[in-house]
């Protein structure tokens, strides 16, 4: 496609008039200089309406679409029954990213590999890492595949519900070969203890500000949470043992950066975003 064609996006949520991704977007367009459109969409909360809301943006000549709560699992179901999912998607459970492939509706999901790429630029080491993901909801889920491709060697899922950890590892076992090899364990988060080079949050209790039951032997090197924007009691848990931590805004940026490259061809440096993280 031409450089000088303005070329149009959205993101699709409800709420929606939080979302930064129209900025971050619009950063990564000057570093291309693509000339983009990418403005917030909201959409009432039935599958019905999402549809429609798809579908009249991509018969406008609309290039690609973000999804965000609550409508990933929505776009999943869309673009099963009506086009193609990307093997991150199909393992996610969940849509993050909608685009035509060949004319029809592709969905891929962006989020876990946001998240290891901002890792490895955090200069943390995955390669044979000991990792453990607390929480069990739509977060965790669509990181475990991006994190084993990306070299861990071990995996617990925590979780304050532990039937939730455990029927997630066997959906999860279920749906990928590569996860099945892992074998990742479950735990209730007060039952996790010992030692891990990777600690992720992955729960919603950071919208809260309550603290998780951390067992006291529970450490770890490196400590990221999903949460951004807001002082984190589980980071400085881990900080004040000695731990490097990040909140989840590189993620953010990470999963942008992701769904920018696939609709455009286009190379972006998400680090610029980020300032001196
Ligand atoms: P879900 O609602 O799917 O899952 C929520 C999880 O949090 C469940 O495991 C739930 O446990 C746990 N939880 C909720 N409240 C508590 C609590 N008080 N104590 C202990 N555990 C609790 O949410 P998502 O997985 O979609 O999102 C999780 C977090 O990740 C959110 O904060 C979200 O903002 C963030 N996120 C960040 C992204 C980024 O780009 N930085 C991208 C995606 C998500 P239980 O099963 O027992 O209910």
């Amino acid at each position: 496609m031409s450089q000088s064609t303005l070329q149009h996006f959205i993101v699709i949520g409800n709420p929606i008039a939080h979302s930064k991704s129209p900025e971050i977007h619009q950063q990564f367009a000057k570093q291309t200089q693509l000339q983009i459109e990418y403005n917030r969409q909201y959409c009432p909360d039935d599958a019905a309406s999402f549809s429609a809301v798809v579908e009249a943006f991509f018969n406008g000549g609309g290039v690609g679409a973000n999804v965000t709560v609550p409508f990933k699992q929505v776009a999943y179901q869309l673009c099963a029954e009506q086009g193609g999912l990307s093997a991150h998607a199909q393992v996610a459970g969940a849509v993050n990213t909608l685009l035509l492939k060949d004319g029809k509706l592709f969905g891929d999901n962006t989020d876990g590999q946001g998240l290891v790429n901002h890792l490895l630029q955090l200069g943390w080491p995955l390669q044979g890492a000991k990792v453990a993901i607390l929480g069990a909801g739509g977060a965790s889920r669509g990181v475990v595949l991006p994190l084993i491709e990306a070299g861990i060697s071990e995996l617990t899922i925590a979780n304050r519900t532990l039937s939730k950890a455990e029927d997630l590892i066997d959906q999860l076992r279920a749906a990928s070969p590569v996860i099945d090899n892992l074998a990742p364990t479950s735990s209730a988060i007060e039952a996790l203890t010992g030692h891990y080079d990777v600690i992720i949050n992955a729960t919603s209790i950071g919208l809260s500000g309550d603290k998780l039951p951390l067992d006291s032997e529970l450490s770890c090197h490196y400590t990221y949470d999903m949460m951004y924007g807001k002082e984190l009691p589980f980071l400085t848990h881990f900080q004040q043992q000695g731990a490097q931590v990040s909140e989840g805004y590189g993620m953010l940026i990470g999963q942008a950066a992701l769904s920018f490259e696939k609709w455009t061809g286009a190379s972006v440096d998400p680090s610029l975003l980020l300032g001196s993280q």
